[in-house]
């Protein structure tokens, strides 16, 4: 098993020399950061920040969503802005000198928000129902939508609840004042989800530009930030030349851009009529697994060419499950882009198929994948 060992290390030695695509993390704990560093990873290319909303902090983000009034609200988003400047600071901590990009929330509600029905049957069921829980109820009723993952997601939500953005912001900023002091060197980006329009991100970007300019007045450090967006949707990959004129950074999520460019569900492709339609051969390997080249890869790749035409020093990668695919990234090299972000156990297998890509593309043997 030794000398296995040591021929897997050579391979990835030499993939490492010859590739071009970086490879990065998804990671939102500072445990899978350490774990996709071990493995080679040179960043996160995805922090997601959902599962910090879950568990115990529920109640603190079912008040901050539904909020009577703006006071309920404050007091929820300052009980979450030092639990997440802990989260933060952990992650810069184990990824200390490469850049961690942290993506703001973009939760379906449907994972958040308290059932419906359960809370209209546990009001039915008592004598003197709760004026707190019917009012809850209530505010639920309101925010329920039919399809979720189409619905207030991502920067939407971010420009919808007030405070929101600004709390995140802020807990990134004081985990990098603070890794800063603890003399570390913290390479934090932010990112915006789901954007569709420029208009969106213009706003989002002004929000962060101006809480990092509070945190750095507050500090008397400067913080200049990356601030990216993620293109996920068929509308900003189209626009993709005017959303450059707001981004430091695109990274393609194209588990989105694979639903809404098919009309196919993520959540419900494994179990709806979608696996009968792979035995017919009517439609291409699972879009899920490996990136549609004629369609969500058409649209990645026009993406990436207008915003780097506005923008030539915009950093392109993937962050969507495609980015540890091997046939896919066969495909993401092709395109230029300049890294692919994907699960820690897959980065090995990563790096091994960008160096393949890599010297594919050199010997012009780029029909093998
Ligand atoms: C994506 O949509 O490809 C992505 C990476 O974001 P998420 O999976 O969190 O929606
Ligand atoms: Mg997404």
């Amino acid at each position: 098993t030794g000398s296995l060992t040591r021929a897997v290390l050579g391979a990835l030695a030499h993939a490492d020399s010859v590739r071009r695509l970086e490879v990065r993390a998804n990671a939102d704990t500072p445990q899978d950061a350490a774990r996709a560093r071990a493995l080679g990873a040179q960043g996160i290319g995805l922090c997601r920040t959902e599962h910090m909303f879950l568990g115990e902090r529920r109640s603190l983000v079912e008040a901050m969503i539904l909020a009577r009034d703006d006071e309920a609200r404050e007091k929820a988003l300052a009980a979450l802005l030092p639990l997440q400047r802990e989260d933060f600071t952990g992650i810069l901590k184990a990824m200390d000198g490469l850049p961690v990009t942290i993506r703001l929330l973009d939760p379906p509600l449907h994972e958040f928000l308290p059932d419906r029905t359960e809370l209209a049957v546990r009001i039915a069921s008592r004598a003197n129902p709760d004026p707190h829980e019917r009012a809850l109820l209530h505010a639920v009723e309101r925010m329920h939508e039919q399809n979720p993952m189409l619905g207030l997601r991502g920067v939407r939500l971010g420009l919808a609840v007030p405070g929101l953005m600004a709390m995140q912001v802020r807990a990134v900023a004081e985990a990098v004042i603070r890794r800063l002091r603890e003399g570390g060197d913290p390479r934090a980006e932010i990112m915006i989800p789901l954007v569709a329009t420029v208009e969106e991100l213009r706003l989002a970007r002004a929000e962060t530009e101006r809480v990092l300019a509070e945190v750095a007045a507050e500090t008397g450090t400067p913080l200049a930030l990356p601030i990216g967006t993620m293109i996920e949707l068929p509308r900003a990959a189209l626009t993709a030349g005017r959303i450059a004129e707001a981004a430091d950074f695109f990274s393609f999520g194209t588990n989105d851009l694979t639903q809404t460019t098919w009309g196919l569900s993520r959540d419900d492709a494994e179990a709806s009529f979608f696996p009968l339609y792979l035995n017919k051969g009517v439609f291409p390997a699972s879009p899920f697994e490996t990136i549609d080249q004629e369609g969500v890869g058409r649209l990645v790749e026009l993406a990436a060419q207008a915003g780097r035409g506005v923008n030539p020093r915009l950093e392109t990668g993937v962050c969507g499950e495609h980015g540890g695919d091997p046939d896919s990234i066969h495909f993401f090299h092709r395109a230029g882009l300049d890294y692919v972000s994907c699960s820690p156990f897959r980065i090995p297998a990563a790096r091994l198929e960008a160096g393949r890509a890599a010297v594919a593309d050199r010997t012009g043997n780029s029909d093998s994948r």
